[in-house]
């Protein structure tokens, strides 16, 4: 067990959450800036901290520009217009299509002072949007961050599952909890029939959720609007009713 990390004297986090997927592009950047916005809309203190440091998504997503600053040696997160404090690699950048080379220590070293050095303030929710992978940086997160739980993003896709697999049995073996999964891209809705359309063949195979006994949290749709709204920076006003149904059933 590595030794985890404290928050400055400047920062309190009631719970921290990381959103994990073992496999890209299963919008879980997305899911996790949803998720921080529907929490904020019901008056939540929220943080994001984007530690996927390699492909940071956090700051274009919320369409944050500047940079980070310093205050009496800590570094002040940047505010979106809803109130979300996020602190992202991609606000290091002069350029968000740098490409960010960086070796692993220092990948470490740069998630360690975003959790420690950052003024988070007072925060009822620190989400931790990790990078894709069970690499040794989603470990070194899950074991030095005070993670309290983890919720775990996936599609229907088998490759996604097997390797969304892999994630759960790492979080059993350090003995993190996982509050459940989220699903997405399960269907889109048919303008034509107003049914729902599977986006994938189904197949025969156990679902995640029944296999490793966990809660199914939400499934989402593909849904055209979204990337037309985050694009035009406008995500904060995206309404997603099987979210909001989700955060009112915690325990805040
Ligand atoms: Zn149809």
């Amino acid at each position: 067990m590595k030794k985890s990390f404290q928050l400055n004297l400047k920062s309190q986090v009631k719970k921290t959450i990381a959103i994990m997927s073992s496999k890209g592009g299963v919008g879980k950047s997305t899911i996790t800036a949803l998720l921080a916005t529907h929490l904020t809309k019901i008056g939540k203190k929220v943080g994001i901290l984007d530690a996927d440091v390699i492909g940071p998504t956090m700051s274009r997503l919320f369409a944050l520009k500047g940079k980070m600053v310093g205050q009496d040696g800590l570094i002040l997160p940047l505010t979106t217009p809803l109130g979300i404090r996020l602190i992202s690699s991609q606000l290091l950048l002069d350029q968000s299509d740098d490409p960010i080379i960086w070796r692993s220590p220092l990948v470490l070293d740069l998630i360690r002072q975003f959790y420690v050095d950052v003024i988070w303030g007072e925060l009822d929710y620190l989400l931790i949007d990790l990078p894709p992978g069970t690499g040794d940086v989603t470990m070194t997160v899950l074991e030095s961050l005070n993670v309290d739980e983890i919720i775990m993003v996936t599609t229907p896709q088998e490759i996604v599952q097997d390797l969304v697999s892999k994630g759960i049995q790492m979080a059993k073996i350090i003995h993190k909890p996982i509050l459940g999964l989220i699903e997405n891209y399960s269907y889109f809705m048919c303008d034509d029939c107003h049914k729902k359309h599977p986006l994938f063949q189904t197949s025969d195979r156990q679902p995640l959720w029944v296999k490793y006994q966990l809660p199914l949290l939400a499934q989402l749709p593909l849904d055209a609007k979204i990337p037309k709204l985050i694009d035009s920076g406008k995500i904060e006003t995206i309404e997603i009713e099987s979210i909001n149904q989700l955060i009112n059933t915690w325990r805040h």
